[in-house]
């Protein structure tokens, strides 16, 4: 396994990062996941776009994105696979443990790994821990993950492979990993990007693909929707069949079909430069 790291291709049995790197000690990096089909990644320059932006948030140096998009061709070259889950880690980079990020410079990781083949459908829980719609961290996608990781392990004693959070006031945020769409009265919405959940890229064309709108909506619209649906780039779209024990319809209904069949043909389209 081939990985990129300080500015070149490494093996990754002995590629090394220090332990005073900002990004294990205090979480402060930022990161992408970019969905590679045959040695292809999807959506690249939207993700190359988010991790500035996060990074921006984060107070980090401007990464480098030609030497990122450069980083990404190398690894997927050098490991093929049908499917690769590509992984890029950018963080503050060294500096002594307690201080202010010093001139150290930044790491740089990218890696790939097999993902497997999501299913079609899936059950979601609601947990109760809110998502802060005004922290420093809203809508930034940065290591510290932490929260994701507890209530994704509380969806997971449930039976369940997502969790979804409301946000301070109460609305309909997204989940750990994904955001999430509903049926009402037959027509599509998601929460918009001010309910604090992260810009994701699938929902970003899955609103302009299936014409979702954007509305604020109470948590409790999860028991009336006639359909939910999640997106992210490993699952796209992907129906919600039971959410917090109550059973939707066993298959995608009408719109979120409709909406994973538009997706499936326009991303087949899709002419982002490698
Ligand atoms: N929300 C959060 C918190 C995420 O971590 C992710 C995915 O990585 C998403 C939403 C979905 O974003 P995307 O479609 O860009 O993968």
């Amino acid at each position: 396994m081939k990985i990129w790291l300080d500015g070149g291709l490494r093996d990754a049995d002995g590629a090394r990062v220090s332990v005073f790197d900002h990004g294990l000690t205090v979480g402060d990096g930022v990161f992408e996941t970019v969905k590679a089909e045959r040695g292809r990644a999807f959506a690249l320059t939207r993700h190359l776009e988010r991790l500035a932006t996060s990074a921006r948030g984060m107070g980090l140096p401007e990464p480098d994105l030609d030497e990122v998009r450069r980083g990404c061709t190398a690894v997927l070259d050098a490991n093929p696979m049908a499917l690769g889950r590509l992984r890029i880690t950018y963080t503050g980079g060294l500096s002594p443990l307690g201080s202010d990020r010093g001139d150290n410079g930044t790491t740089l990781v990218i890696a790939v790994s097999e993902a497997p083949r999501r299913p079609d459908t899936t059950a979601a829980v609601t947990v109760p821990w809110t998502r802060n719609e005004r922290g420093a961290l809203a809508g930034l996608k940065t290591t510290s993950y932490g929260e994701n990781v507890v209530a994704l392990a509380r969806a997971s004693e449930l039976g369940a492979s997502e969790a979804l959070f409301a946000n301070t006031v109460g609305q309909l945020c997204e989940g750990t990993g994904s955001n999430v769409f509903v049926v009402l009265d037959g027509e599509l919405h998601t929460p918009p990007l001010h309910s604090g959940c992260l810009a994701g890229i699938t929902r970003a064309l899955t609103v302009t693909w299936a014409g979702a709108k954007e509305t604020d909506l109470p948590l409790d619209v999860l028991e009336r929707a006639e359909e939910i649906f999640l997106t992210s780039t490993l699952r796209d779209v992907q129906a919600v069949t039971r959410i917090d024990g109550r059973q939707l319809a066993e298959r995608p209904g009408p719109v979120t079909a409709e909406a994973m069949r538009i997706f499936d043909e326009q991303a087949a389209a899709d002419t982002d430069p490698r």
